[in-house]
């Protein structure tokens, strides 16, 4: 087949025109054919770490995204999986580690170490991070209306960047069905 022919469909498929198809036109056509769901494309960062989820948790995080962005807001997802080595790497700055204490959390005793939490922020128009904005709420609040929890409800520490699934089970059988080499959700 033509490279200009090739150039033509990529182009009605609103992709790069190179005229080489690869694994991007590939996917275009199966979506435009109905045969697969088009799964939309956040910024990279944000991408990377729903990568990192458990994939009800993709899927949720993928919904609250758009919904965020569909009012405007400019945010991001910051973190996603933490393993049980990065928590205890975390545990341990303020204690073993120098630095001042960033976690209260051991391995197993954050929704993180499981893949069904994140934390985002809200960015400004020069790309600066808004911890303090009211966006930061609204994204939150967006997250409840989805069905999630939200940190920023919580007392001690409040944690308004975060947002996890409701498993359904506590984090001590959630560390329990992690060591019969289960997934949680
Ligand atoms: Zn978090």
């Amino acid at each position: 087949m033509s490279a200009a022919l090739w150039k033509k469909i990529q182009s009605f498929l609103g992709i790069t025109a190179d005229g080489v198809p690869g694994d991007q036109t590939a996917n275009a056509v199966a979506a435009t054919l109905g045969l697969i769901s088009q799964v939309p494309t956040f910024d990279s960062r944000s991408e990377a770490n729903i990568a990192t989820l458990v994939l009800d948790a993709q899927a949720k995080a993928r919904e609250w995204l758009v919904r965020c962005r569909t009012e405007g807001i400019n945010v991001k997802v910051i973190c996603g999986l933490r393993t049980y080595e990065e928590q205890a790497e975390l545990y341990a700055q303020g204690r073993t580690k120098p630095g001042s204490k960033v976690t209260n959390a051991m391995p197993g005793y954050s929704w993180h170490n499981f893949g069904v939490a994140w934390d985002f922020v809200v960015f400004d128009a020069n790309g600066q991070p808004q911890w303090d904005s009211p966006l930061m709420d609204r994204c939150g609040e967006i997250g409840e209306e989805l069905g999630l929890e939200w940190g920023g409800r919580w007392k001690s520490p409040k944690d308004k960047p975060h947002l996890h699934l409701k498993t359904g089970v506590t984090l001590a059988e959630a560390r329990q069905i992690r060591k019969s080499g289960r997934q949680i959700a």
